[in-house]
């Protein structure tokens, strides 16, 4: 009798190479099969006559094989099978590529369902390697058919296939992590109906009932965990840090810390002095004086002996920290010193036994802060800024690098309280809810096109009175890797030095520059050497300079509002007058709605829930969604009511059985889920 930890090589049709092959899926066993979801479907539920077909449509037809079918070896490597199918109405030829032993599998006079993409014209209609069904068979065709995600060596039809026993096998034998009074009050359907019909659903309502069920499962799955992982790092104990005065801190800098700020690093100071490891967010708009907060962490847990942790999800950013905080703390008689990924073999040797030996207190740096070969010799505390690029298993890491030490996650994202609680759902937040005073709201235009000599004129003005200019360029993420973001970047830089400005400075820097190169250029910019800097946006996160007081964003469409939101709030840092002019010749109602949100709308929290209203967190994170965590089957961008049920269910089951002991399975696939998240709750 299979069970759900057989191997998949029980199946018929999967032996010692394909095994292999969905090993790469993590398809070890039936379970892990069945629990392999389709990424789509395809509706193969019509057939269509002969006659009626569409060049260039998807489609189904019922014919017989008119004569049997020719093999031709046309040259090595390819090998053809023709065929003539007929139904009533009409004729079509059949070619398959490389599957000689099609030749002998379909048979004339017999019927089978032909099921691909249809091509040529009206008189001679044809398909190439159509998916084929014997008639009266319904796995392949005839049906709503899943499409998963693939690997090379398995192909949709075996997987099909194999799904398909391995259901029959163990679609009964399935136990539910759900316990049953949080399933019949969600209205949740059974887990062996969920699974049946999310791989083969009998029409589109089943496969929503499937799909609520599955996604309400992994939400509230998640949501459990997060909370555990809450608990968990309460649990422990942590350095206290006792000594909490700050009056030396706060006489250096050169302003007065802000209402916000004040009350922010109060929150910070009582967690760091409480005796167990602070978890908390910090969530303020740009430009309202995180890093500074983030100082007054460090410099607290260095009064108490603690070293700390600064990562910066950029080298940029994490240079620019430094530059900025190193005078600052050092006249504070603290040592800090810069780690990132393109150091210097022997410098970084040298930094690593600093850190080691204690003799830095404060690091700053990038990822490479956390990189197994860097150990500390009392790591205490570690901030992360513009955290929503590091996600929870990143956060579980870092807890394992020091002895459990204080954690703060610094957010310039906004994020509406619904997706943050998925996101965040492990911390405790605060919020710098006021900007430092003088600040000027930045006045944003949305323009078309068609108004660009006129922005140069406005531009020229500006600079002409002694400020500088940020041009975002159409780009692509950082981490992306076509080349034509640089090349847009670049030309655009250039055309604008030899058709428009040739008397100005004009530079620029994109994400796929080498780090130096990217410092230099950004260094330049922040001593004035330049006057206009095109971009991808790499400068979007963090970079100050207060002397920049015009935005403008080209194809502004591209971005999301707090993207936009973002990208403007790179200006209008210093005591000058500043603007932002969105420029789109997208004409599309919701762009339009978007930007005119932007001219209107100055908070981010109230930007970010616009946003999500928009377009969803899908768009609402754009590309960058590393921060989110993996969900299998959940989508955060339509599964919002649905995140909040899940949410309040599982909090409710925690109340109840905290240990989750009378729940062993929903603890279980809980550190399942979480493992797979690269976090562990222990
Ligand atoms: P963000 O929250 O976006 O990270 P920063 O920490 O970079 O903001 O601060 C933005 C700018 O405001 C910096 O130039 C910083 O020195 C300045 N700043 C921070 N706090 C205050 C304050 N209380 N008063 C005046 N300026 C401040
Ligand atoms: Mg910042």
């Amino acid at each position: 009798m299979p069970t759900l930890t057989t191997d998949i090589r029980a199946i018929k049709g999967i032996g010692e190479q394909r095994a292999k092959s969905l090993a790469k899926l993590h398809i070890a066993t039936l379970r892990d099969l069945i629990a392999y979801f389709p990424r789509s479907y395809e509706d193969r539920t019509a057939v269509t006559p002969i006659a009626r077909l569409q060049s260039g449509e998807t489609a189904c037809v019922e014919a017989m094989v008119a004569a049997a079918p020719t093999l031709s070896r046309v040259r090595r490597g390819l090998e053809l099978v023709k065929l003539r199918a007929v139904d009533a109405t009409g004729t079509l030829d059949i070619t398959f590529f490389n599957q000689p032993y099609m030749k002998d599998q379909l048979k004339a006079g017999e019927t089978y369902t032909f099921c691909g993409k249809v091509e040529g014209a009206l008189l001679r209609r044809q398909m190439t390697n159509p998916v084929v069904e014997r008639e009266g068979q319904h796995l392949l065709t005839g049906r709503i058919v899943p499409i998963y995600p693939l690997t090379a060596g398995v192909s949709q039809s075996i997987l099909i296939r194999s799904m398909a026993q391995g259901l029959a096998a163990c679609r009964d034998l399935l136990p539910d992590p759900l316990p049953e009074p949080v399933r019949q009050e969600h209205k949740l359907c059974h887990i062996s109906y969920a699974y049946d019909q999310i791989h083969f659903p009998a029409d589109q309502e089943t496969l929503a009932i499937a799909r609520r069920r599955l996604v309400f499962e992994e939400l509230f799955l998640f949501a459990i965990g997060l909370k555990k992982l809450r608990t968990r790092r309460s649990a422990v104990a942590a350095a206290p840090c006792p000594v909490t005065d700050l009056t030396d801190f706060t006489a250096a800098l050169p302003f007065a810390l802000t209402d916000a700020q004040r009350r922010v690093i109060g929150e910070i100071l009582a967690d760091l002095s409480s005796g167990r490891p602070m978890n908390r967010l910090v969530q303020g708009d740009v430009g309202s004086g995180k890093t500074m907060v983030a100082a007054a962490a460090m410099v607290c847990a260095a009064k108490n002996g603690l070293q700390s942790a600064l990562m910066a999800p950029t080298e940029i950013l994490a240079e620019q920290h430094y530059r900025g905080l190193a005078p600052l703390l050092e006249g504070l008689n603290l040592r800090c010193a810069l780690l990132t990924g393109s150091m210097k073999a022997a410098q970084r040797r040298a930094l690593l036994t600093q850190l080691a030996d204690g003799a830095v207190d404060i690091a700053i740096g990038t990822h490479a802060l956390i990189s197994p070969d860097v150990a500390y010799q009392n790591l205490g505390l570690v901030v992360t800024d513009e955290q929503h690029r590091f996600g929870v298993a990143q956060r579980s890491a870092l807890s394992a690098k020091g002895t459990d030490p204080h954690l703060l996650v610094m957010s310039a994202t906004p994020i509406p309280r619904t997706l943050s609680l998925i996101i965040y759902g492990d911390l405790d937040a605060s919020v710098i809810d006021q900007l430092p005073p003088g600040r000027q709201a930045v006045d944003t235009f949305a323009v078309p096109g068609s108004y660009r000599q006129r922005i140069y004129a406005f531009l020229r003005k500006h600079i002409a009175a002694g400020r500088q200019a940020y041009i975002i360029c159409p780009m692509v993420e950082e981490n992306d890797a076509l080349p034509d973001d640089r090349k847009a970047v670049k030309e655009y830089a250039a055309m604008l030095q030899e058709q428009v400005f040739p008397d100005l400075r004009i530079a620029f820097v994109h994400g796929r520059m080498k780090a130096k190169e990217k410092d230099a250029v950004m260094s330049a910019f922040a001593a004035g050497e330049t006057d206009i800097l095109v971009s991808t946006t790499v400068v979007e996160v963090g970079v100050d300079v207060p002397n920049a007081a015009v935005m403008v964003v080209e194809n502004a469409e591209r971005f999301g509002l707090s993207q936009l939101h973002q990208l403007r709030g790179r200006v209008g840092r210093g005591q000058h007058k500043s603007y932002c002019i969105l420029i789109s010749d997208n004409r599309g109602e919701e762009t339009q709605a978007r930007l005119k949100a932007m001219t209107r709308l100055r908070d981010g929290f109230r930007i970010a829930e616009e946003d999500l209203k928009l377009r969803g967190p899908g768009d609402f994170f754009g590309q960058r969604q590393h921060g989110l965590p993996a969900m299998k089957i959940a989508d955060l961008s339509c599964d919002i009511a649905l995140l909040q049920e899940a949410q309040s269910a599982a909090e409710r089951l925690l109340q109840e059985d905290p240990e989750l002991s009378s729940h062993p399975l929903t603890a279980q696939r809980v550190e399942e889920l979480f493992a797979a998240q690269g976090a562990s709750l222990n």
